[in-house]
């Protein structure tokens, strides 16, 4: 188990880095009026979150019978459903489904992230390319995702001018217009060569095995629809009870980032498909020809069996606490584990990695409930905290 001294440590650098500060600062002061500005305007969203929480409790209390219901669904609308309980049966199924020297498009996706999809996939000798303009500049820069929504804000608009010029991008570092016209003709050469997309998924309907995707960028409309196999990764806690259900899913988490309504709201049944001759249903016309859907475990079922952190499993991952706690604001994600960071990423933390890693981490939570209050989950991330303090108290005066 880490020291509070080495979390410390690592804060402290945090503290030191101009380029994070300065993205934290400007991330803060920005997305906190928009998003109280964007519910205040849509006063439903509140009542569509508690519809969301009412779902997800009877999902997360009947876990098995919504994944066994999923899967079958996916199988009825002729998508490949999979199940997978650890990272090395994700690597095994993406083996078998990617191969080796493919061109790979992804969409930004959290769960990815955990299981380090992209690297597994490159070590594997495919070309993978994050679509999201902010996680293409992650993956430029070989730094890990500063928020779950926004993954690039500590990348400066010089730092992204010089991680483009690795590409081809001869603009100058004033010139964001430019930045992004050059990433739209470098990823459009790619989208269209791709042999496969991979996303994740914001929810998906146990009813149909529809997967929801919501986004402003227009990338995933491209990962998910032009290459020929679309894979999508989803937590066993994205499963909705029903297709409106998973919509108004997506709808609050779009609602709580600032950004609603989205530019693009997907919902993908299937692998595309006609029957405009002679009503035979025939699968692979303009979109995939085939679409797996991986459901993935990774801790969570066992979560959801011992209680101490199953309620983290309604989060729908918005990132609202992280931009309202006072610690994320000084030091954003380098207060997390490997991936997930701030109020959330610490139970995410403990979680996917483990109580041991999680705990030093929880030491610096102030206790301020701040981020309880924002959720719209209304998740008890203090109570959580305070679990993990415990167990690090007990564990060093043992
Ligand atoms: S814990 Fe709540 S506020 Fe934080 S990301 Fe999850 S749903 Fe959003």
């Amino acid at each position: 188990m880490r020291s509070a001294r080495e979390v410390a440590e690592v804060l402290l650098k945090a503290l030191e880095d101009k380029d994070l500060q300065a993205g934290l600062d400007r991330s803060i002061l920005n997305s906190i009026p928009l998003i109280k500005g964007t519910l205040k305007r849509n006063p439903y969203i509140e009542d569509l979150a508690k519809r969301v929480k009412k779902a997800k409790d009877e999902v997360l209390g009947n876990i098995e019978y919504y994944i066994d219901k999923t899967m079958d669904n996916i199988r009825r609308f002729k998508g490949v459903a999979h199940f997978a309980k650890t990272r090395e049966e994700v690597y095994k199924i993406l083996d078998e489904v990617v191969g080796s020297e493919k061109m790979v498009v992804k969409a930004k996706s959290m769960v990815t992230e955990e299981l380090k999809v992209r690297e597994h996939l490159i070590e594997r000798g495919n070309e993978v390319w994050e679509t999201d303009l902010g996680e293409l500049l992650v993956q430029l820069d070989k730094s890990k995702p500063m928020h779950t929504i926004v993954p690039s804000i500590h990348i400066t608009k010089e730092r992204s001018a010089q991680l483009l010029r690795g590409l081809g991008f001869n603009g100058g570092v004033e010139e964001v217009r430019e930045m992004i016209e050059f990433v739209r003709r470098f990823l459009r050469e790619r989208f269209v060569k791709a042999h496969v997309g991979i996303s994740g998924a914001n929810s998906v309907d146990a009813n149909s095995g529809a997967v929801i995707l919501v986004e402003n960028e227009g990338n995933i409309r491209h990962v998910t629809n032009l290459p020929n196999i679309h894979v999508s990764i989803a937590g066993v806690e994205k499963i909705m009870p029903s297709y409106i259900d998973a919509i108004c899913q997506a709808m609050v988490q779009a609602a709580n980032i600032g950004t609603y309504p989205p530019t693009y709201l997907s919902a993908i049944t299937g692998p595309s498909s006609t029957a405009d001759i002679e009503f035979i249903r025939l699968y692979g016309v303009h979109g995939p020809k085939e679409l797996h859907i991986i459901l993935y475990d990774g801790g969570r079922i066992k979560v959801l069996k011992e209680g101490i952190f199953a309620d983290q499993l309604h989060c729908i991952r918005c990132g609202r606490c992280q931009l309202e706690c006072p610690i994320w604001q000084l030091a954003g994600n380098m207060w997390g584990g490997e991936v997930y960071g701030g109020p959330m990423g610490v139970i995410w933390t403990a979680i996917t990695e483990g109580v041991e890693k999680a705990a030093p981490l929880a030491l610096f939570c102030l206790n301020c409930g701040k981020c309880k209050e924002v959720c719209p989950m209304d998740i008890d991330i203090p109570n959580m905290m305070s679990e993990l303090k415990r167990y690090y108290h007990d564990i060093r005066t043992s």
